[in-house]
């Protein structure tokens, strides 16, 4: 697992150093629009803490912030109705999974029918 990299774009918008369209914070955890959004509705969801990836978070976060994340989650996915017909969630993780990124992040995927992941 590599390190974490203090200068990733998420890293320099949890310090407010790039803006971001804020969709839900609290203590633990950041959400916000995706800059280049794949569907009507696309959140990013951050834990606050400096994660590489899904591993790395897994791995080494405490409960408390894994509950943060998973329940921010919950909430934002009802506050947008996007329970009602359903969302796709996604972490892509490392070079096989295609993570530009590196801090953990999790796609909300949403607002339409998305497609298969199969081409
Ligand atoms: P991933 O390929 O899973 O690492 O996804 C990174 C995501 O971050 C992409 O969907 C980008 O569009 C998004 N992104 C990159 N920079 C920003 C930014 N400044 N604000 C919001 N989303 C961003």
């Amino acid at each position: 697992m590599t390190d974490y990299d203090d200068n990733n774009i998420f890293a320099k918008i949890l310090r407010g150093e790039i803006p971001n369209d804020t969709v839900y914070e609290d203590e633990y955890v950041l959400a916000f629009n995706d800059i280049n959004p794949l569907a009507p509705v696309h959140i990013l969801v951050i834990p606050k803490g400096k994660y590489v990836s899904m591993t790395d978070f897994s791995i080494k976060a405490p409960a408390t912030e894994i509950e943060a994340l998973y329940r921010a989650i919950g909430k934002i996915v009802t506050d947008k109705g996007l329970d009602k017909k359903g969302y796709r969630v996604i972490a892509n993780t490392g070079e096989h999974g295609g993570q530009e990124v590196p801090h953990y992040h999790i796609h909300i995927i949403g607002g339409e029918k998305i497609g298969s992941l199969r081409p």
